[in-house]
């Protein structure tokens, strides 16, 4: 059961993660905005009420997480958002990484594989609020070619290897932001298509992600 009710509480709570945040290094004051301004106690069940603004993952439905909000704050800061950009997210989980990109007024496209995942997103009256976020059902190796091509590319999920059709709907002078490792650790990377064809790459720290998987799940 989740409540959506966003007491003095939840608020006093959410700016003292959001300074923590600050404190690890995030710079990008919209970024912390956003999370600011999004309740993230809403994306998890009610169980986890008192520990939802630490700054850990948390596990939600069918074996997945909620993104440490540290590592959501990261990957967004990297993405350099600008608002009404095209930005295609690979696994959406809990939403709230959508989320925080949507209220940075991007034009969100997230996929998510897990059905049931899905699904709950679909009822959950939250995301009502952003008519710029849109979901999908499918395999995030394949992308959103019809929606394509995107100024922004975020995978949310352990990548085994940089997806080619992910770098072909990216447009040039698009950033691809992409934990890559097949173990328990994966390298940040960013990806600037520079022209067609031509890729630039940095990279930054390690994180821990669940697994990018092939195929859509029922
Ligand atoms: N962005 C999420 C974190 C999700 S955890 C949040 O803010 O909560 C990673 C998610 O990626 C999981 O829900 C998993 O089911 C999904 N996933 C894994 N492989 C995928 C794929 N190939 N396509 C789409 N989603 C995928």
């Amino acid at each position: 059961m989740r409540i959506y009710e966003d007491t003095y509480r939840h608020k006093g709570m959410r700016k003292q993660l959001v300074d923590a945040i600050r404190g690890k290094g995030i710079s990008d004051e919209r970024v912390l905005d956003a999370m600011m301004n999004i309740p993230r106690h809403y994306f998890m069940d009610s169980a986890f009420d008192k520990i939802a603004y630490e700054d850990r993952a948390f596990p939600i439905a069918e074996g997945q997480t909620i993104s440490q909000p540290y590592t959501v704050a990261y990957q967004t800061q990297l993405l350099e958002l600008k608002p009404y950009e095209k930005v295609l997210e690979i696994g959406t989980g809990s939403a709230y990484q959508a989320s925080v990109l949507a209220e940075m007024e991007a034009q969100v496209f997230t996929i998510e594989r897990q059905r049931t995942l899905f699904e709950l997103n679909k009822e959950f009256g939250f995301l009502k609020k952003y008519p710029n976020l849109k979901f999908f059902y499918g395999d995030g190796f394949e992308g959103l070619p019809t929606y394509g091509p995107f100024d922004k590319v975020i995978i949310t999920a352990a990548a085994p290897f940089i997806p080619p059709k992910l770098l072909q709907q990216l447009k040039t002078g698009g950033k691809m932001i992409i934990p890559v490792g097949e173990g328990q650790v994966q390298r940040m990377l960013r990806l600037t298509k520079t022209a067609e064809g031509a890729i630039s790459q940095e990279v930054f720290d390690d994180f821990s992600f669940v697994p990018m998987l092939e195929g859509k799940n029922n």
